[in-house]
């Protein structure tokens, strides 16, 4: 059969020159090049963008109001599309009903082998889920915690009724709800709280309803009860939902704990005493996958076969990607990027379509170089089904297995979006790009490191899967901790040791959370620089220079868009005719400085405006950008428009600064071309000779070898896991046998 190709015809979209491209069909395709380079533009923005403008075309104009509207990308021509799958990183999120066991849709599996052969039996399914009243703990409504108040923020224990203890609003002394409490005549309201005896404190917070006479409501019987038992009343056990925003404002005063009807199992007795073979649905769902798996396989249910097979047939696929550390249980809010991904993956795997496109970005992320096979032996499968699979990715463990590479470069941002190369494997290694280089090259191990004399050490602790340890990092340092997805890492730097250092700083992918009015240039604080710059130039108020200010567009008020309420339609958001998106006021733009107005400056690179301004504070802060790699974005361009990697190294940048502090950073390199990677090292190395501690939890094995310190968890995951194989420098980490990561180093 003749090759199809997917075939690009001048591609535009963001920094692309004219880029023509063929795919091939029925292949796997990795994209690689620096960040910025453009790989985004070329598979999410034109190709995944256009496939779903196409599908949403052959539906009616009805159904259509309906769907997520796509805009044609700019490009001349795309020929030869299939109906595309993207497989991102975004977080599976969702709320507490949410678990590994509904989204892989294993429970309703369960559920229908529990209604038909547990004893003692109910009859149907619905019986067996925790989001039915009939199968739900009517406690906690199946979510398995309740809210309860905290009762140290409420309270200050160091201080008297009649000095403020009762922190909740509305209770400061004077008030009708203070004098509930210090007009019953139960209390000293001079007496310290910490001073109360059981009895008093007991009366304080936990009284249950009972009437009292109180002088300042005229002798009336009132009613009185312990603050927490009101609290609960009035905000928590209400049939009325309360308000999401009132809710907020009293989150401070409250935390989540363990129902104590089901001890967080969600389920209601009749459910949890339904068995088979000594297990409930629940006992089910808390084990590790690859135990469940054995446990299945000893289940004699006659009849039961066929919905056995198949559940343990989806829990292989989850385990072969490296899951089965995990437990049906488990909130997927809780599941990293990384671990959505490959959730999502196995989800498109038990599907038998075929003649699909399936677009990854970079599903190696969270995975030891252990497992990355299994990655690679699913993106095969996905292939031999029928399907055209796209990856942008780093990995060179991915992109050896590749039947055909696109290299985009040279470099990133108005000096990338060009095809540097395009072809098979070994014929890459024998270019010149910056790929092919790095490909060919590794870096030795550090057989040099700092000398490590002090150390920060955490609590003990046995969270999740660790094994009663504690954390020893060396202090002013670089770090690494390392292990295979579900060791602990996570838990135990992220969970343990940052809360008991609570001055180390995490700087993680997580989005910038701003207005759409942030960009880079607000976030470093250089905007005021910028702004004083204009208005000295043109002797005129700074104010003018912010279009969150003065300087506002009048018709779309500093937003750039304007929103379009057309009947039949969802609210749509157009480009500003006044300003035409660039947000300021059409006078402004006559205002030079150096040449340029405010929206060109805005328009900037990085690169650009380091050539452009001269003030210290401004050279130094964007030169801080430029060193984490960012020195394609554009000053001005939006904060929601950055990846995950993008939003850490803007952090990153922001903290360049002090020394003597404690920095955790979880995969760094996520996102990053292996010529990148070397900046992150000089960046992290130049960070610890300023003073600081840098701890860094890494998979990239250029990042492992160059530490000072590594700390080894494992050996496995989950349960198997959750021990300290290993401490120390890299060049001995040889000699450890148990360690996985050692055989990689
Ligand atoms: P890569 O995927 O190779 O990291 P991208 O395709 O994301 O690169 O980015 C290529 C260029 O386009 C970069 O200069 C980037 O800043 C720019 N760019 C990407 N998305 C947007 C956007 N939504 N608005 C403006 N510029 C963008
Ligand atoms: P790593 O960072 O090495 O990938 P984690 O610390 O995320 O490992 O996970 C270690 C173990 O703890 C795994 O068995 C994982 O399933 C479990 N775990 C992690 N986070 C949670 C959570 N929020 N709730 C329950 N279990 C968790
Ligand atoms: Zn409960
Ligand atoms: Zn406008």
């Amino acid at each position: 059969m003749k090759q199809q190709f997917i075939e690009l015809v001048n591609a535009r979209e963001n920094n692309l020159k004219n880029v023509n491209l063929q795919i091939p069909k029925g292949k796997i395709t990795v994209f690689t090049g620096v960040s910025g380079s453009g790989k985004s533009s070329i598979v999410f923005d034109t190709i995944a963008q256009e496939a779903g403008r196409q599908l949403n075309e052959t539906y009616s104009n009805f159904t259509r109001l309906f769907l997520p509207k796509y805009s044609r990308p700019d490009i001349d021509e795309i020929q030869n599309l299939s109906t595309a799958i993207v497989v991102d990183q975004k977080r599976l999120g969702g709320n507490a009903r949410s678990t590994l066991g509904t989204i892989s849709d294993i429970l309703p599996l369960f559920r229908v082998l529990f209604s038909r052969f547990a004893i003692p039996h109910l009859g149907y399914s619905n019986a067996y889920s925790f989001n039915d009243p009939s199968g739900m703990c009517p406690v906690c409504e199946g979510i398995g915690k309740v809210i309860t108040l905290n009762v140290d923020a409420a309270i200050d224990w160091n201080k008297s009724l009649n000095e403020g203890a009762i922190l909740l609003p509305g209770y400061s002394p004077g008030t009708y709800q203070w004098k509930s409490y210090a007009e019953t005549g139960f209390f000293d309201n001079d007496k310290k709280i910490k001073d109360y005896s059981e009895e008093e404190r007991q009366k304080l917070l936990y009284a249950e309803p009972e009437k009292v006479k109180m002088k300042s409501f005229g002798d009336f019987n009132a009613t009185y009860e312990g603050i927490v038992v009101r609290f609960m009343r009035q905000n928590i056990n209400r049939e009325k939902e309360v308000s999401k925003k009132a809710m907020k404002q009293l989150e401070e005063f409250t935390t989540n704990t363990i129902c104590h009807s089901c001890e967080g199992k969600r389920y209601n007795d009749n459910v949890l005493s339904s068995k088979i073979h000594d297990y409930s649905i629940y006992d089910v769902t808390a084990l590790q996958l690859n135990e469940l798996i054995d446990v299945l396989k000893t289940w004699e249910v006659p009849d039961a076969k066929p919905v056995i097979d198949s559940i343990i047939e989806r829990l292989t696929n989850l385990c072969e990607i490296g899951l089965g550390y995990m437990s049906l249980d488990r909130e997927t809010a809780t599941l990293s990027g990384g671990e959505s991904q490959r959730v999502k993956m196995v989800k498109y795997l038990s599907s038998n379509l075929t003649g699909l496109l399936y677009i990854f970005d970079e599903p190696s992320t969270g995975l030891h170089p252990r497992d990355v096979y299994r990655l690679n032996d699913l993106l095969v499968k996905m292939r031999d089904k029928g399907n055209t699979v796209l990856v942008v990715e780093h990995d060179p463990d991915v992109i050896q297995i590749a039947d055909h590479i696109v290299d985009v470069g040279p470099l990133a941002g108005s000096n990338g979006g060009n095809i540097m190369y395009s072809g098979d494997y070994s014929s890459l290694l024998q270019t010149d790009t910056l790929t092919a280089r790095f490909l060919n090259k590794h870096s030795p191990i550090n057989t040099n490191p700092r000398t490590v004399t002090e150390f920060y050490e955490s609590r003990k602790s046995s969270l999740h899967n660790l094994k009663n340890v504690s954390l020893r990092v060396p202090k002013g340092v670089f770090t690494v901790v390392t292990g295979v997805a579900g060791s602990g890492k996570s838990t135990l730097v992220n969970e343990v040791f940052a809360k008991d250092f609570p001055d180390a700083l995490q700087i993680d992918q997580n989005p910038i959370h701003t207005t759409s009015r942030s960009n880079a240039a607000t976030f470093l604080g250089i905007m005021n620089g910028i702004r004083k710059a204009f208005a000295d130039a043109n002797g005129v108020d700074a104010g003018l220079f912010s279009y969150n200010s003065k300087g506002a567009c009048p018709t779309c008020g500093g937003t750039g868009t304007v929103e379009l309420n057309l009947s039949f339609m969802d609210k749509m958001e157009t480009e500003c005719s006044e300003c035409q998106g660039n947000r300021y006021r059409q006078d402004v733009l006559e205002y030079l400085y150096k040449g340029k107005n405010i929206v060109e400056v805005m328009d900037m690179t990085v690169q650009e405006a380091l050539d452009f301004f001269e003030t210290k504070d401004i050279k130094a802060k964007l030169k801080s950008l430029e060193m984490v790699g960012l020195s394609y974005l554009t000053i001005g361009q939006p904060l929601s428009t950055l990846s995950g990697g993008e939003c850490q190294r803007l952090k990153l940048a922001k903290e360049l600064k002090a020394g003597g502090h404690i920095y955790i950073l979880d995969e760094p390199t996520t996102g990053l071309h292996l010529s990148d990677i070397s900046n992150i090292l000089h960046i992290i190395n130049e960070m610890v000779e300023k003073g600081n501690t840098v701890i860094v939890i890494e998979h990239n094995v250029e990042v492992i070898r160059q530490s000072d310190w590594i700390i080894d968890i494992g050996p496995q995951g989950g349960s198997e896991g959750g021990k300290i194989l290993y401490e120390g420098p890299p060049a001995e980490i040889k000699q450890c046998e148990q360690s996985i990561t050692a055989k990689y180093i």
